[in-house]
């Protein structure tokens, strides 16, 4: 007994497959975004009249100010890594309904050009390639629906 060693095991149970297929309305807002990532490749993002915060994605009112914002501002497909982690146990995407392979990154992205960030995938998963700070670029998918899945991940810049 003293020579065994402590064993993780991750057991799964499976149930049955089950689907449970729903749509919803992202809004006008969140229409206009993803429109613009479908149809051009571009990231749009909303200016606060009043503090000038620009969100992305966008929002009706600044989270501040409380006011109603109607300015879009074109964003850059690059950004900065605010922060990110790599996953390495698998979770159900709720996108497909199935498990996400691992090892996966998980980034949240400054877009240029924005104040707040996005959450999105990065194409490395190895932590000692990737920083905080570190810029990225978008990869769009060749066909898109209208989602921010339209952009298959980002990828790194070498400047
Ligand atoms: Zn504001």
């Amino acid at each position: 007994m003293a020579d065994e060693k402590p064993r993780k095991e991750f057991i799964k149970i499976t149930s049955g497959d089950m689907a449970q297929p729903f749509e919803w309305s992202v809004g006008r807002h969140g229409s206009k975004f993803l429109a613009e990532l479908r149809d051009n490749k571009r990231f749009l993002g909303i200016k606060c009249p009043k503090c000038g915060t620009v969100y992305a994605t966008p929002r009706q009112v600044c989270r501040t100010c409380f006011v109603e914002m109607k300015e879009w501002v074109p964003l850059g497909n690059e950004g900065t890594i605010e922060t990110f982690t790599i996953l390495n146990f698998g979770f159900v995407d709720p996108d497909t309904g199935t498990e996400r392979p691992v090892p996966y990154t998980c980034i949240f992205v400054k877009l240029d050009g924005a104040d707040t960030s996005i959450g999105h995938f990065l194409d490395e998963t190895d932590i000692n390639k990737i920083k905080i700070g570190m810029r990225v670029q978008a990869v769009f998918e060749e066909k898109r629906k209208g989602s921010l899945l339209d952009v298959k991940h980002f990828t790194t810049v070498s400047e």
